[in-house]
């Protein structure tokens, strides 16, 4: 834990991440902005892989700075609910990150959300063209979206997993977006 670099996330996010947080990280990078099922879903998970309470600060303030928010609103309006997902503030909960059943079962997405579990959120069309232009090849999306399908969307994910990391069977059983990081970093180094 702590051995992350905030210039590593982008690369991180293509290699290693599940596609619930490459879909997050996105759309942070893109709209300088996440809502707030958004940035729990995901500030949660960068906790998980190791970012300190001070990295989680300079990330988040300089994606959203560049966008509507200016430094002073982001301290007032968005700084005290980083340093309470640390465990810094009010109960000093120490929260975890959220398993995939959470993810899938809880606080679905609505408009203008990038929160949830595209395999269980996306409509499957737009899940198709996701895939090919992360340049999944066809016979693979076609078996992710059958697996979507009969409504396996940790096996589907699991499969978009091996089909990223080149594996034909992956010997893990996939229940959390930090375990995909952990094994995908395991296979990558
Ligand atoms: Fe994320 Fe889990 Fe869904 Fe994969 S199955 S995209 S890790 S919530």
């Amino acid at each position: 834990v702590g051995k992350i670099s905030l210039e590593q996330i982008d690369s991180l996010s293509v290699k290693s991440y599940p596609l619930c947080m490459r879909q997050l990280h996105q759309a942070l990078r893109e709209n300088h902005h996440l809502r707030h099922g958004g940035r729990m879903q995901y500030g949660l998970f960068l906790k998980g892989i190791g970012l300190t309470l001070d990295q989680a600060l300079q990330f988040w303030r300089s994606e959203f700075i560049r966008g509507k928010v200016d430094a002073d609103k982001f301290d007032k309006a968005y700084a005290y609910s980083i340093r309470h997902m640390f465990g810094k503030e009010g109960k000093r909960t120490d929260y975890t990150p959220y398993s995939c059943m959470k993810v899938i079962l809880s606080n679905p997405p609505s408009q203008g959300d990038h929160h949830g579990c595209p395999f269980r959120h996306s409509d499957p069309e737009l899940l198709k063209q996701k895939l090919q232009s992360y340049k999944i090849s066809p016979s693979g999306i076609n078996q992710i979206l059958e697996l979507v399908k009969g409504m396996h969307y940790q096996l589907a994910c699991q499969k978009y997993f091996e089909l990223t990391h080149n594996i034909e069977d992956s010997a893990f059983s996939l229940n959390h977006p930090n375990q995909y990081f952990i094994e995908s970093q395991k296979l990558l180094g």
